[in-house]
């Protein structure tokens, strides 16, 4: 994310733990899938396609906490070996540049704008969001099934 003062924010360790060892106790709500296309599963955890041959575990995820307008809950996956968080937290994820669409937070969790990266320039539509002051966070999101990817906050 060349010069933006923004933070990538992966989906954290212990909560991919957490859904690791849910879905090991047999959890209902905690699938385990054997990946079968190498762009249809993006892990939360280290940002990147899952690929054929892994596996991955598909849980329902509170990006958007309870209690709010725009609680949100939704499918996410993260890869069911361990897999080591995203860390170049000053750049956008390679493996996302498409298919996502962005969407800018208050910080009341109110949802206050949103785009579709047309093109392969996510960071210009992030950089747009951020610059209404109110925008507390902006999430990507997949465009055609809407699952929450990863956060961006102000550095
Ligand atoms: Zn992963």
């Amino acid at each position: 994310m060349t010069t933006l003062n923004l933070r990538i924010v992966p989906l954290p360790t212990d909560i991919a733990e957490k859904a690791r060892r849910a879905a090991e106790s047999g959890a209902l709500d905690h699938a385990v899938i054997d990946v079968d296309s190498p762009t249809g599963y993006p892990c939360r955890h280290c940002l990147s396609w899952a690929k054929p041959g892994e596996r991955v575990i598909l849980f329902p995820y509170a990006s958007i906490p309870s209690g709010h307008p725009y609680s949100e809950t939704g499918p996410i996956f993260v890869h069911a070996e361990p897999c080591e968080r995203y860390d170049t937290t000053g750049e956008y994820p390679a493996d996302f540049r498409n298919g996502r669409a962005f969407r800018a937070y208050d910080a009341n969790y109110d949802m206050i704008d949103a785009e579709v990266a047309g093109g392969n320039d996510p960071e210009a539509i992030i950089e747009k969001l951020f610059q209404n002051p109110k925008t507390e966070f902006v999430d990507a999101r997949s465009v055609t099934r809407g699952c929450f990817t990863f956060r961006i906050q102000r550095a």
